[in-house]
């Protein structure tokens, strides 16, 4: 529902003139994401400094019926943070509450405010020589609050997991305006149901996270940085398996370039070069960390690359001998989204299927779109030490951009039809929101579907909190 002048005075009334927004100009920014695919409009944007605002605006907003779409750092690509083209809806920005609560370096845990940036956060954790792992191409403005409601994955899910399991306790704040403190620090707790998972991965539909606590870990002091050259995803795999073993779990990354990846890279990206003297079809990057100074990992890392070659899973690897070539390696890898740009129109999913199922999966969705579109670029690329890949095609050369990109729906029923026939998943890592919402809602089973729209049900029976998204 349209909020009344009335009802806008009292928000404005809770967060002072400095949260409250609602002159167009001001609010643009807020109202369109980097890539402008999705675009919306607001009654206001309100930008809380406390959880207790946070509250105080929900039971307006409760009491009220307006539809609220919480937005962290604005930087999610599924739509979630958006709000729709009515211009009723309050966007609900956590921007404001951007503090480290505190740091318990005998607990190793970080305590934060929603809208501390990941990169605060990673920084917070280093000053007192620990690491928080989660570690994404956003992570100057993404916020923590968005990379919990949204379970963010990263380059680094292999050794320490997803957001959802960086996180020992949260605070949000409910649809009626209640504060739920569970920032309780614990690492074992089983007193009924786990409310905190309910929370991540819901993308704001079921409630407004305003607090974290975060696990922490030893800082790495030495890592190792390799980049093979692999025949084919299904020797990359091997290697993987290889190199974990031979580390005893300390490869961090292990990511996967395709050949026009690196193609692209070096063709757009100013200083980039060919990593390996000859070119090969597929390349993984490889990053071992440990916590002691003393961890011989480039030995480690030798055995694990010689082991390939021996076994003709490798052709050829070069292990990085300094900073600037560590940063060469990781370029080739973490440029691919952007350089994809230069190439024309990009067609994007996000994947996952069982680790084991990788080769298999990319054979398949490669043929199948490149015999719905001869001259079609698939640019696989991504996550394959989790089984999560970006699916990204780009378009023919010759190709007019615009109609490649009507396309998108047939080339995404065509990659997800096969994700499912492989018990994948359509969304790996980027979550829901406005794109996936209709397909997961058609994909999913009744059972499932049910299970959530009861949850959601109970947590937010008036449906106010992003409306539209995930269910
Ligand atoms: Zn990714």
């Amino acid at each position: 529902m349209k909020p009344t002048p009335e009802t806008l005075e009292r928000l404005k009334e809770i967060t002072g003139d400095k949260g409250f927004v609602a002159e167009e100009r001001d609010m643009a920014p807020y109202l369109v994401e980097r890539r402008e695919l999705y675009k919306g409009r607001a009654a206001a944007v309100l930008k809380p400094a406390t959880t207790e605002e946070v509250s105080a605006i929900m039971k307006v907003a409760h009491e009220a019926g307006l539809h609220v779409v919480p937005q962290g750092g604005n930087t999610g690509l599924v739509g979630g943070q958006m709000p729709d083209g009515t211009g009723e809806e309050i966007v609900l920005s956590l921007t404001r509450m951007n503090k480290v609560r505190s740091l318990d370096a005998e607990n190793n845990t970080l305590s934060v405010d929603a809208g501390v940036t990941l990169a605060t956060a990673q920084e917070a954790a280093s000053a007192a020589d620990r690491l928080f792992p989660l570690s994404l191409a956003s992570e100057g403005s993404c916020q923590i609050g968005g990379n919990l409601a949204t379970n963010a994955g990263g380059t680094q899910v292999l050794r320490y997991g997803n957001a959802r399991d960086l996180v020992l306790g949260l605070e949000v704040v409910l649809a009626n305006g209640d504060i739920w403190n569970g920032l309780t620090g614990l690492r074992k707790d089983n007193t009924g149901y786990d409310l905190r998972h309910l929370f991540m991965g819901s993308e704001g539909t079921l409630g407004i996270i305003t607090g974290a606590v975060l696990k922490l870990f030893p800082r790495p002091r030495a890592v190792s940085t390799g980049f093979a050259a692999v025949p084919d995803v299904a020797a990359a795999v091997k290697l993987l398996r290889i190199a974990d073993g031979l580390s005893g779990g300390q490869v961090t990354t292990f990511e996967l370039v395709p050949r026009i990846g690196v193609e692209f890279v070096t063709r757009h990206l100013e200083g980039a070069s060919d990593p390996l003297p000859e070119a090969s079809p597929w390349y993984v990057l490889i990053e071992m960390t440990a916590g002691a100074e003393t961890a011989k990992l480039d030995e480690t890392m030798e055995m694990a690359l010689e082991e390939g070659l021996d076994t003709k899973l490798v052709t050829d690897a070069a292990i990085a001998q300094s900073e600037a070539q560590r940063d060469d390696f990781r370029r080739l890898r973490e440029s691919l989204s952007d350089v994809q740009r230069e190439e024309g129109g990009s067609i994007k999913h996000d994947v996952s299927v069982p680790v084991s199922r990788m080769a298999d999966f990319i054979t398949r969705a490669t043929d199948a779109v490149s015999a719905r579109l001869p001259g079609i670029r698939p640019v696989p690329f991504g996550h394959i030490g989790d089984g999560n890949v970006h699916f990204n095609l780009s378009q023919p050369v010759e190709m007019d951009k615009a109609a490649f990109l009507a396309l998108w729906g047939e080339m995404n029923a065509i990659v997800h039809g096969i994700v499912r026939e492989m018990n994948g998943s359509i969304s790996a890592e980027h979550g829901v929101g406005q794109l996936k919402r209709d397909e997961i809602a058609a994909t999913k089973s009744p059972v499932e579907m049910a299970l959530m729209r009861a949850v959601k049900q109970a947590l937010d029976p008036k449906g106010i909190l992003n409306p539209g998204k995930v269910v």
